[in-house]
């Protein structure tokens, strides 16, 4: 089991497979994008699964296949596949901005190896809101609401995540939460953590937000029947079928209870979202380590996790000190 020196159990991981994505959200990359690593230095599918099949021999459960955006990387479908076959890996799940979402359920249908759940990124419902936020023409909302169903009917695990903005998509949360009234989906509001390019942008709490859907819909009552491995807390409102999920990175802290290590696409584990402590797997792979060996090496800087994240309004992680910024960590 991978333990932390402060008692906690890693038993997640999430791996970004892409740092590319094919929309610039403002609050992720500039307009212009970020430059992509050089397809030489991300790591192949192969080597991904050997590090997640040792990994789970160390304990991981849990696998978020994540990105930039992963479904503009071919070959996911059946990476994700794989990783669903390994021993030991409870779960696989997805995080995505949808756009590619129909293709990639195609061909996953296909080969009958659909993830546990997915989580779909949706920050505003207006498409010309949606628009602002993503920087793209294509009508993300669109792509979206209409797989819900058919992924409800799969019986994979849906979960929208949206990340409000001061003054920007705020008019959104309303009508975002109301996904959540006839289907059974989790909405959840992320709290937008100062990281990279968010640094210019600035969150709304999630008490804040709580407020606002008690006002409109009456009582937050914390439940505790969604599934998942993650610092959201979750409550239903009155006549909802679905459930209110608040990430509140910011204003509350959620590192007691954090389970959780990041792979990047360039094969870096790290330990902690907000600094770059961590261990260079692709340097270990290229010197042609054993699995023993990079056994060793992960549960050694595993145990180097730190207590808590340094993400805060007032110390903002700058993209020049950060060139791992949101979309090559994954989220
Ligand atoms: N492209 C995929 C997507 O958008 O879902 C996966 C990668 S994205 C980096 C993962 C999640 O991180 C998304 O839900 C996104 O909204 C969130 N995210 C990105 N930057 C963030 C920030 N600064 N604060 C909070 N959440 C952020
Ligand atoms: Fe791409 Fe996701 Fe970042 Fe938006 S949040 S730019 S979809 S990686």
């Amino acid at each position: 089991m991978l333990k932390d020196s402060f008692g906690r159990t890693l038993d997640y991981l999430r791996v970004s497979v892409t740092d590319r994505c094919n929309l610039r959200c403002v609050y992720c990359m500039p307009p212009e994008g970020v430059e992509w690593k050089p397809h030489n230095t991300v790591l192949s599918f192969e080597d991904f699964l050997r590090i997640c099949r040792i990994m789970a021999e160390l304990g991981i459960r849990k696998i978020k296949v994540t990105g930039g955006e992963p479904l503009v990387r071919r070959g996911v479908a059946s990476f994700i596949k794989n990783l669903t076959e390994l021993p030991g890996i409870e779960k696989v799940t997805l995080t995505t901005n949808g756009l590619l979402l129909s293709a990639y359920l195609d061909e996953a249908e296909a080969m009958g190896a659909l993830p546990a759940g997915i989580n779909i990124s949706l920050d505003a419902l207006n498409p010309e809101q949606s628009k602002q936020i993503t920087r793209n023409d294509n009508t993300v909302p669109q792509a979206i609401l209409p797989l819900l169903d058919r992924l409800l009917g799969k019986n994979i695990t849906v979960k929208i995540n949206c990340v409000p903005i001061r003054n920007s998509n705020e008019e959104e949360i309303l009508p975002i939460t109301a996904l959540a009234k006839d289907k059974n989906i989790a909405v959840r509001f992320i709290e937008l953590m100062p990281l990279g390019f968010a640094a210019a942008s600035k969150p709304v709490p999630g008490g804040e937000i709580a407020a606002l859907l008690e006002k409109t819909y009456g009582a937050l009552t914390p439940y505790s029947g969604v599934s998942g491995s993650g610092p959201a807390v979750y409550y239903k409102l009155p006549g909802f079928e679905g459930t209110i999920g608040f990430i509140n990175a910011i204003s509350s802290g959620f590192c007691e209870t954090c389970n959780r290590l990041r792979l990047t696409s360039g094969g870096f584990l790290k330990l902690c979202l907000s600094d770059d402590l961590g261990l260079d797997l692709k340097e270990l792979l290229r010197a042609g380590a054993s699995d023993k060996e990079i056994a060793h090496a992960i549960t050694e800087i595993a145990a180097k996790k730190p207590r808590y994240h340094n993400l805060s309004e007032v110390y903002c992680v700058r993209p020049s000190e950060h060139p791992d910024g949101m979309s090559g960590i994954g989220g």
